[in-house]
């Protein structure tokens, strides 16, 4: 057992020194030297990280730090401009593909800001998005009646409130009821890898509880996710394997779910200096 162990250790070893000689992609999600920018300001500066399938990652960082256009960039947002690295899902290019094309590979994007899309009810939104995805595979449309127990099945799993069936997807929504369709949408799709955008700012403590179940729910040892988040609240119910630090578009610190608590308690004022410093 320890042998084996100690070979696995090994092998991820070499696979890592593999990774930029022989394209072993042992990663799901592998994001190299990103550095994406905007009407020609920089806002990621060379952003590295490794996405293991059955983990849990959290992003934090103060406001403005690139969060969210690190999300962004990963679901294929064409106002940021990657100018150099690269990300790859399963050993493929994702930045060659285009957003809808990533998300038929499994990327799926929780928006810090859900959009309102009158006139399109929720089921139909989720129709066109299944069937969408299942002719990117090569598969026919999803029969009606797989579709609706799917549904039932996902609307339960979140909790859904019943008055919502036949809404516009967010119209009038509370933030709570956005987030919670957000979740819903994410367990419809069941992407490879997840990434939720502060899901948590906004929702009181029940709908805060719900989304983290959800997410609970959905995790299994073949998808990965990235919870994003500005305060360690969201983490009391989702615990996290790994916690990266991200600030002015670099990760700065990384560590286990202690980080997390760490920084509730000391804020990010002098890892921002530490920063600021060996970077000015
Ligand atoms: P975070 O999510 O960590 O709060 P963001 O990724 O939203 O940070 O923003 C990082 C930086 O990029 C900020 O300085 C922000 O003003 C800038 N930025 C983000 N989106 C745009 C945009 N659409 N146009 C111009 N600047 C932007
Ligand atoms: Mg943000």
């Amino acid at each position: 057992m320890i042998l084996a162990f100690a070979f696995f250790q090994n092998f991820s070893y070499f696979c890592d020194i593999k990774n930029t000689e022989h394209n072993c992609y042992e990663n799901m999600l592998s994001i190299k030297n990103l550095h994406a920018s905007i009407d020609g300001k920089e806002i990621l500066k060379g952003i590295n990280l490794e996405i293991e399938k059955g983990k849990v990652y959290a992003i934090m960082g103060p406001n403005g730090s690139g969060k969210s256009t690190l999300a962004s960039v990963l679901a294929g947002n064409e106002i940021f401009n990657v100018t150099e690295g690269s990300i790859t899902l399963d050993g493929k290019d994702l930045l060659a593909l285009k957003p809808e094309e990533r998300a038929a590979e499994g990327v799926f994007l929780a928006f810090q800001y859900p959009v309102e899309i009158p006139g399109v009810s929720i089921n139909n939104f989720m129709k066109a998005a299944i069937n969408e995805q299942r002719k990117y595979h090569g598969l026919e449309p999803m029969p009606a009646p797989e579709f609706l127990r799917l549904i039932k099945e996902k609307k339960e799993l979140v909790a859904l409130d019943k008055k919502l069936d036949g809404r516009s997807v967010n119209q009038g929504f509370s933030g709570g009821e956005k987030k919670k369709l957000e979740v819903f949408q994410m367990a419809m799709l069941n992407p490879k890898i997840a990434v939720l955008d502060e899901t948590d700012s906004g929702l009181d403590i029940d709908a805060l509880r719900i989304v983290a179940e959800g997410v609970n729910k959905l995790k299994s040892n073949d998808n990965a996710f990235i919870v994003i988040t500005h305060y360690q609240r969201l983490l009391d119910y989702i615990t996290p394997d790994v916690v990266h630090v991200l600030y002015n578009g670099r990760i700065i610190k990384t560590g286990d779910k202690n980080l997390a608590l760490e920084l509730e308690k000391t804020g990010y004022d002098d890892l921002k200096k530490q920063a600021d410093e060996m970077y000015k």
